[in-house]
């Protein structure tokens, strides 16, 4: 599995000031996708146990307020497995601090069984779609597009957005 880029303090993938990390490889090819160098699974670097800790080390700061994890695609069956080790360590490490995540997956149809979903505090699901494209809308491309509080969902045993 790779990566493509960390940011240190990110202000727009998510609220507040926070490190984001985009995996590396998606198949989705959604029309203008703002990302596509992030598409091949084999460029990027490598994410293994020391990508962890540094992300982890860049998050231990008072000012980060959460974890934003992108891509790509990082829930890719490819990518899933790594993306959870990451959201695992980082909850138990920062338990107060948040993760949002950005799938093109669907929370009820595509991921309601995968593990990490116990880790996400928000996902924001669905391929973008280009002529559903709003650039008034917050933390997402495209109207299909769901921002979703996942620890509510999950308690409530139905979708609950958290935000329009
Ligand atoms: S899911 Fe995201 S990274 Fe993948 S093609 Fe669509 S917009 Fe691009």
């Amino acid at each position: 599995m790779h990566y493509n880029k960390i940011r240190k303090m990110d202000i727009s993938d998510g609220p507040g000031v926070r490190v984001s990390i985009f995996m590396q490889g998606c198949t989705f090819n959604c029309q203008n996708c703002f990302n596509p160098e992030t598409h091949p699974f084999n460029e990027g670097k490598e994410f293994n146990d020391e990508v962890i800790n540094k992300v982890l080390e860049l998050c231990d700061n008072d000012y980060i307020v959460g974890l934003s994890i992108l891509g790509g695609e990082p829930l890719h069956p490819i990518n899933i497995e790594g993306s959870t080790k990451l959201a695992a360590a980082f909850k138990e490490k920062f338990p107060n601090k948040n993760i949002w995540v950005w799938s093109g997956f669907l929370f009820d149809k595509d991921l309601k069984d995968k593990e990490i979903l116990k880790y996400i505090d928000v996902l924001v699901d669905g391929k973008y779609v280009d002529k559903l494209h709003n650039p008034t809308l917050k933390w997402r491309g495209s109207e299909n597009q769901r921002v979703i509080d996942v620890q509510k969902s999950l308690k409530k045993g139905k979708l609950v957005l958290y935000c329009d």
